[in-house]
């Protein structure tokens, strides 16, 4: 059977059979390397990854995630601060609140995002700028979920 090339979730092309669970391993492995690099990005590590491959979530679990994108880069919100907020919400009224997505029911785009840039753009750019290139990720699929949602 033919290997697929291409994420199908993000469109990017895998080159060296690099998939992109292989790039989010490696970021792992950076912070795993650099804790420091780990506290100042893993949350939106983590989130970047997600809502490009929006399928491991839950349609309001993706809903909640674009919420979160947003206020991490736009209203620069800690993410104590999110989490504060959000325990408060999760824990009340929304017991059934989902997260994870099910084959059944997960998240998607309609129509299908043309990201300019995604997990490979960040490991081509190597551990030294790891940080300031995750903080440029995050920034773009804001700007581009938002021309496009
Ligand atoms: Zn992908």
């Amino acid at each position: 059977m033919e290997v697929p090339q291409k994420c199908a979730e993000c469109g990017t092309a895998w080159t060296n059979r690099q998939t992109c669970e292989d790039c989010f391993q490696q970021m792992l492995f950076w912070e795993a390397d650099y804790p420091a690099y780990g506290a100042e990005v893993h949350h939106l590590l983590v989130l970047c990854y997600h809502l490009q491959h929006p399928s491991l979530y839950s349609p309001v679990g993706l809903k909640a995630a674009k919420q979160l994108l947003l206020e991490f880069v736009e209203q620069r919100a800690s993410p104590a601060e999110v989490r504060q907020r959000y325990q408060a919400r999760v824990d009340s009224s929304q017991r059934d609140w989902k997260i994870t997505g099910t084959p059944a029911a997960h998240g998607s785009y309609d129509p299908p995002i043309q990201w300019t840039m995604t997990a490979s753009d960040v490991v081509a750019g190597g551990a030294e700028n790891y940080c300031d290139n995750v903080r440029l990720w995050a920034r773009a699929i804001n700007e581009r979920l938002k021309t496009t949602q």
